[in-house]
């Protein structure tokens, strides 16, 4: 780093200097190594090295100072980590080690992916990946997709494609302002978001209510449908949660499954979170019916081992993604006439032009572990939010909110008399300012609760049971009036 000051001239053959990479690469991997085995030890001191936002801006200038050291240890000390079991909290889990390998392999060699030139291993990586995993969700060989940045874009990209099958004609000619698509109360905000961003306004998203255990009340379907129609809504697709983020609730996908089908509705389901139990054995029965699906939105990067963002847009028809981008209506004919296999062109399908390998690391998983691998993963978070509700029950000073269906786990402190929300964001505060462990917190009817995603494999009874002793320590610290 010195040399930059002293040689201006030639920063640029500093920058790709092979010796100096090579160097630091080293370090790097050796130190996140040791960290790796600190926090499996429990040696770790903190899940969250908590402080106040303006405290850590004022300290960025001097990580980069030489004489405080190395750049990346800098800013590993003001990081969370994952790693440690005490991480409960929003649902992104530790990666596979090998896949920060496979990003440094994706940063290095930047391979854009907008054409098949620009990344030829990629395509063919995301391909591979893309016709397994659309096995494990029953498809049949016509199912095809794609990678993407994030579930919320792969949510979007599932209602342009119920608009492009109800109005073929809206990519030219705008669209009806009418149309709709229902989903839970508890779905998440992205797909409100998508409505409003394809121009639907606020009664683009149509709530059907959540039964007490937050999944849609299919019961209700009809009569949502109903009312959408007579109020001169133009209902084209239902979306199913799998799972709902704030409880990890699966909606009945048959139930809407068969629904769609009898309506001739687009069925999409936002398996961001929850889509990953399809690799589970012992769970993948949570998701019966998602073999009815017309398009899947699933993220790696909440329960599948990979660092975000990788996610993953499927199609029962593959050719249903040509449709959504399509600026020229002929195009799925000419392609026909031409017999063009397009599935290494993935910018036609996706809202990215340049685009990360988003499956090297996906890929990297499956081939070095197995996709075994996945399955005893996924398994292994469901089987121990089980386990955290056990211990949960078992304590007379906590509250489930409800037994869990995937890997969150929602509950709160009732050992005291005061406000029962007040205490427990009160609570919250404290313990993530604490720092060993880390949580969040949701809002469930108007009350506040705290809120968990087992997402470390490496999490146990015994860090659940620690965490319900540093809550009821808290507690009793908290003025009498907040004390639940
Ligand atoms: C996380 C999540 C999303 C958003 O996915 P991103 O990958 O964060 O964009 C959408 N829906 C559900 C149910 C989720 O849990």
């Amino acid at each position: 780093m010195k040399t930059q000051q002293e040689n201006n001239t030639n920063i640029l053959n500093e920058v790709y200097d092979a010796d100096a990479f090579r160097d630091a690469g080293h370090r790097l991997v050796d130190f996140l190594a040791d960290q790796l085995d600190g926090m499996k030890a429990g040696t770790n001191e903190q899940t969250l090295p908590w402080a106040d936002p303006d405290n850590v801006l004022s300290e960025v200038d001097g990580w980069a100072a030489s004489e405080n050291g190395d750049l990346f240890e800098n800013v590993f000390q003001r990081c969370i980590r994952l790693h440690d079991p005490r991480y409960m909290g929003h649902q992104l889990m530790p990666p596979a080690p090998v896949t920060a390998l496979a990003g440094m392999l994706t940063d290095f060699m930047n391979n854009g992916m907008g054409v098949y030139e620009m990344g030829p291993a990629g395509s063919a990586m995301e391909h591979w990946l893309i016709q397994r995993i659309a096995a494990k969700f029953g498809f049949g060989p016509d199912a095809g997709g794609f990678m993407t940045h994030g579930g919320t874009l792969a949510n979007l990209t599932g209602m342009l494609a119920a608009r492009a099958m109800h109005c073929p004609d809206a990519w030219q000619t705008g669209e009806p302002s009418n149309l709709a698509v229902m989903v839970s109360s508890q779905a998440h905000y992205c797909m409100d978001r998508a409505a409003r961003v394809m121009g639907w306004g606020e009664g683009g998203v149509i709530q059907v209510p959540c039964n007490d255990r937050y999944r849609m009340n299919v019961d209700l379907l009809k009569e949502s449908l109903a009312e959408a129609t007579a109020a001169g809504k133009q209902v084209i697709a239902v979306c199913g949660t799998a799972c709902t983020t704030s409880t990890g609730s699966i909606d009945d996908l048959q139930a809407i499954g068969q629904f769609c089908q009898r309506h001739n509705l687009w069925f999409h389901v936002d398996g961001a979170h929850g889509g990953a139990i399809a690799f589970s054995e012992k769970y993948r029965h949570l998701l019966d019916g998602i073999e009815m699906a017309d398009s899947i939105a699933m993220d790696f990067h909440k329960m599948l081992l990979t660092p975000s963002i990788a996610s993953a847009m499927i199609f029962k028809n593959s050719e249903d993604a040509y449709r959504n981008f399509a600026q020229d209506a002929d195009y799925l004919l000419r392609a026909a006439d031409e017999n063009e296999d397009p599935w290494h062109d993935v910018a036609r399908r996706t809202f990215e032009c340049t685009k990360t390998m988003l499956s090297l690391k996906v890929f990297s998983v499956v081939t070095t572990h197995g996709w075994e691998a996945f399955d005893q993963a996924v398994t292994r978070l469901i089987d121990q939010a089980a386990t955290f509700a056990d211990v949960v029950k078992a304590s007379d000073d906590f509250e489930l909110a409800i037994d869990p269906q995937a890997n969150m786990l929602c509950f709160r402190y009732v050992g005291g008399d005061g406000d029962l929300s007040e205490a427990n964001a009160a609570i919250r505060k404290l313990l993530i300012e604490a720092g060993e462990f880390y949580i969040v917190q949701t809002s469930l009817n108007g009350e506040t609760w705290l809120r968990t995603t087992i997402t470390n494999p490496m999490t146990t009874s015994l860090h659940f049971s620690l965490l319900l002793d540093r809550i009821r320590e808290l507690a009793a610290g908290l003025p009498a009036s907040r004390q639940a």
